[in-house]
Order: structure tokens, then sequence, then C-alpha cells
């Protein structure tokens, strides 16, 4: 069988670098983790319960999120992060609902803690003509105080997939739009060949971001997180 490599991503803690499929047992186990929980029950702020989200592109698995969510945070504050880590190009429209594109759509004022439970799946759609889709999942929770203030707190987060120059298999760095829109090419390139690259009806070749919405609807990043 061939082997198919894991995904890696990066503890937003310690920097260290997992599998997806192990991130979630180390962020349980990750000593800085662990340090700054502690930290936070010591805090004069409220216990609630927080929920342990796993994000990811419906399509391309290699982009994942680990995300910690106040149960008392909307889907609203969900929504405006992923447009800003991921997605936001021109404002489309977007809207989360359960049971997948045709679904339930399911309202951004509701909370969290109203909305996920144990093998709840959430859809996220942005954007109705080029639309990306994400799926949100619960994986845990925990009852104590946040670590931040803000909504959300981003555990860990995907490396940004390997890519190969389409010229000459040296690492790349660069997507060519014209070969993406006119033939359908992933095209990636390295910087001497972003330069050299014959194409520019679509302008230059764009830099690669850690977003799966890369190249769609022209969507450049920057692809951070807003905090
Ligand atoms: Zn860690
Ligand atoms: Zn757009
Ligand atoms: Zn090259
Ligand atoms: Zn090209």
């Amino acid at each position: 069988m061939p082997r198919v490599q894991q995904s890696k991503g990066k503890c937003a803690y310690c920097g260290q670098e997992k599998t997806k499929g192990v991130m979630t047992k180390h962020l349980s186990a990750c000593p800085e983790h662990q340090s700054l929980i502690e930290k936070a029950e010591r805090n004069k702020a409220d216990s609630e319960t927080l929920y342990h989200l796993r994000v990811q592109d419906a399509w391309r698995k290699e982009f994942w999120l680990d995300l910690e969510m106040r149960g008392s945070a909307t889907l609203k504050d969900l929504d405006s992060y992923l447009r800003a880590i991921w997605l936001e190009c021109c404002g489309h429209l977007s809207q989360f609902s359960v049971g997948g594109w045709r679904g339930e759509e399911i309202s951004m004022k509701r909370k969290i803690q109203e909305v996920f439970q144990p093998g709840v799946e959430l859809t996220h759609i942005y954007d109705f003509g080029t639309s990306s889709e994400t799926l949100i999942k619960a994986i845990g929770t925990r009852e104590g105080k946040p670590t931040t203030r803000r909504p959300i707190a981003l555990m860990a987060r995907n490396l940004m997939p390997e890519a190969h120059c389409i010229e000459c298999g040296q690492p790349a760095a660069w997507l060519c739009n014209e070969c993406l829109i006119e033939q359908e090419v992933w095209g990636t390139l390295c910087d001497d060949h972003a330069q050299s690259h014959p194409h520019d009806n679509y302008g230059e070749p764009i830099r690669l971001v850690n977003s799966p919405r890369l190249g769609m609807c022209g969507y450049d990043g920057p692809a951070e997180p807003p905090y």
C-alpha cells in the first residue's frame, strides 16, 4: 500500500510540529499549553465550556486548524475568524449549515454551545459562486477559563503544504493564475521560473499562502490569523 504522507501542523504554544492525527493528543499534553491553562485558572473570569474545534477544508484536507472557542461566543465570531485566516477576497456571503451544502442553515447569532454537540459537524460556505467549503467539528470540550480574552484561541495550524515548480521540480513559492484559469493546471513555480514564466494574462504569479482558497476568485492572502 502506498504510504500517504500525513499533513503536519505546528502547535501554537510550543512550536512543535506534529501530524494532524496526533495533534489533539499533543495539545492535551503540551507543557506550554498546560501552564497557560493553569495561569488562566487563576484569573477572576468566569468558567465556561470551551470547545476544541477541528476545522478543515472540505476538499483539501491538508488545510486544517485546531481552535479553542468559548461556548458563549457565536457562529458570527467563527465566521469572522475563518474569513480573516483563510477566505476573505471580496466580501461574499457566507453561511453555516448542518447536513452539508443543502442542509439546514443555522443563524450566525447562535452560540457555539447551542449548536455543537458530540458528533455534530457544521458546513461553512463562503461565496456561493466560487465556493469555499469548510467543515467544523467539535472534537472535545473542557470546563474552565479561556486562555485569551478573545472568542477564539488558535491552538494549531497546518504547515504550508509542500509545492514543487512545474518547470524544474524545485520548491515552489509562486502560483500562475493563467495556468490555473486557462489550463486548469496548478502552476506552482520556483523563484527563478516565476521570473521567466511566459504567462501574464492574469498578472504576475502570486505568492503561495497557507489557505485553501488561494487562486479562487483571485484570493491571494494574506492568510494570517486575526489574533
Ligand atoms: Zn505544544
Ligand atoms: Zn471574491
Ligand atoms: Zn523552477
Ligand atoms: Zn502559467
